[in-house]
């Protein structure tokens, strides 16, 4: 099915909806849909219709043939994703991956040993295209709400804006994957082995690289602070690409959420 996100999906069956230039641009020129051919409109917050294309000399418009209508099993999850920046396109696929898998919200993370740095380009035009290639797998899955790319945040940053989410939201721990502790053998430090079905969630990758000792020391002293609100996790003793650590870790997530 080819969709179209559109900022609001009209109340009543054979109302028109201007489609953005992009979306519109895409259908014509990429998908070569024409005039009267079926498309599913989305309005990425939950809530879709069938619609058919209208191309009009003032663009491309919507004309839908349905009820609008949601589905619970289409819907995101609460999982946060800190993902630290990798390079292209392993940053890209883990966003794309995320949107498939059901993330709600994915905030860059820059640390130490981050690769990239985004200020030569401007952290704005990377979340932009982040955003994109989340709204575009959000398409291509039928996902029904959009993933939110927030902005790109330092280390310390994250773990503020993590704890004023946390202190406004109760439970959402913040899972930190610490590749060095799977060495302990600790079955019971297993991200699988500490999460519980209910809570929303937050979990924490670093770069290709790691964290830094700085960094590392950081999150050692949250996890033995008294709020509890970060978790020191493993994934186990294999050493794995920071893309995989955030596909595993997140699936974990989704699989308690039993989506
Ligand atoms: N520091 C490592 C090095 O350079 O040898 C590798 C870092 S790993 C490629 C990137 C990130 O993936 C880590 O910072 C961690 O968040 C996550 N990760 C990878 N394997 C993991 C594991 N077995 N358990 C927990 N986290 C893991």
């Amino acid at each position: 099915m080819r969709r179209a996100l559109v900022p609001q999906i009209p109340a009543q069956i054979g109302q028109k909806v201007l489609l953005p230039e992009g979306e519109a641009r895409h259908l014509q020129q990429v998908l070569r849909l024409r005039n009267g051919e079926a498309i599913e409109i989305l309005d990425g917050q939950g809530r879709r219709a069938p619609a058919k294309l209208v191309f009009q000399d003032r663009g491309a418009l919507a004309e839908t043939t349905g009820e609008p209508t949601t589905d619970a099993r289409l819907l995101s999850q609460p999982i946060h994703l800190y993902m630290a920046i990798l390079k292209g396109e392993a940053m890209e696929w883990v966003v794309e991956k995320a949107v498939e898998l059901g993330v709600r919200d994915l905030t860059p993370v820059e640390s130490e040993f981050c690769v990239v740095r985004v200020e030569k380009k401007g952290a704005e035009s990377f979340q932009e295209r982040w955003q994109k290639i989340a709204d575009q797998a959000l398409k291509q899955c039928g996902r029904l709400d959009r993933l939110t790319v927030r902005p790109v945040q330092s280390f310390e940053g994250a773990l503020l804006a993590h704890d004023k989410i946390n202190s406004g939201r109760l439970n959402e721990t913040l899972y930190w994957t610490d590749e060095t502790l799977a060495q302990t053998g600790e079955k019971e430090a297993h991200l699988a082995a500490q999460t519980t079905p209910t809570e929303s969630s937050a979990i924490l990758v670093g770069p290709e690289g790691g964290f830094s000792q700085t960094e590392r020391q950081r999150l050692l002293e949250l996890t033995g602070s008294e709020k509890k609100a970060i978790r020191r996790v493993h994934l186990g003793a294999p050493i794995l690409r920071a893309e995989t650590a955030a596909l595993f870790g997140v699936s974990l997530l989704v699989g308690h959420g039993k989506r």
